[in-house]
């Protein structure tokens, strides 16, 4: 999909509807590109899309990373460019934008919703009065609750899961392993 999208766009059938400005048409498109480390949660309810205009001919989008090393930021480059040139909104151009640093807070109530449903629990907010500290040594881990049995009995295995940003758990009373979206 993505290999053969780039430079057709002109060939794309246009899919914008009628009365919708290119920018919302954009936002619709974007709700459904998926992130390729969290293939349910799409980059808009992620949090990384911040801003779409348009200067009448290329569609910006403004994107910052979830993590500054986050391998799969070309990935999802190129995924929202096909994206739009697939649905005949095409030429469109990211804008990287790494200030102010992403956070987990971003991430909208229907995307913590689908990353429970898909046995990931979500991070939790982060409090604003304390900010969100770089620390140089480990923090005591909160408890969880088990995505399958709502336990609170879980512990943590390993700081890291099948992607950076995510931890591995498992539950104590059902034996459950399940992932973490790390809150940052
Ligand atoms: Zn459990």
């Amino acid at each position: 999909m993505i290999d053969a999208a780039f430079g057709t766009a002109s060939e794309a059938p246009p899919l914008r509807a009628a009365g919708s400005s290119r920018v919302e048409h954009a936002w619709a498109v974007l709700a459904s590109v998926l992130d390729p480390e969290v293939p349910v949660v799409s980059v808009v309810d992620l949090g990384i899309v911040r801003a779409v205009s348009d200067d009448g001919e290329t569609l910006t989008v403004v994107v910052t990373p979830t993590y500054s090393g986050c391998p799969a930021t070309d990935v999802i480059e190129a995924s929202i460019v096909a994206a739009l040139a697939d649905a005949g909104l095409g030429p469109a151009r990211i804008r990287m934008q790494r200030a102010p640093a992403w956070t987990s807070d971003w991430i909208s109530a229907e995307g913590r919703a689908r990353l429970r449903g898909y046995g990931i629990v979500p991070p939790g907010p982060v409090d604003l009065a304390e900010g969100v500290p770089l620390r140089f040594v480990p923090r005591a881990v909160a408890p969880l609750a088990c995505p399958r049995c709502e336990s609170m009995d879980t512990e943590r295995l390993a700081a890291f899961g099948a992607t950076a940003c995510k931890a591995l758990w498992r539950c104590r009373a059902c034996g459950e392993p399940f992932e973490h979206f790390k809150s940052i």
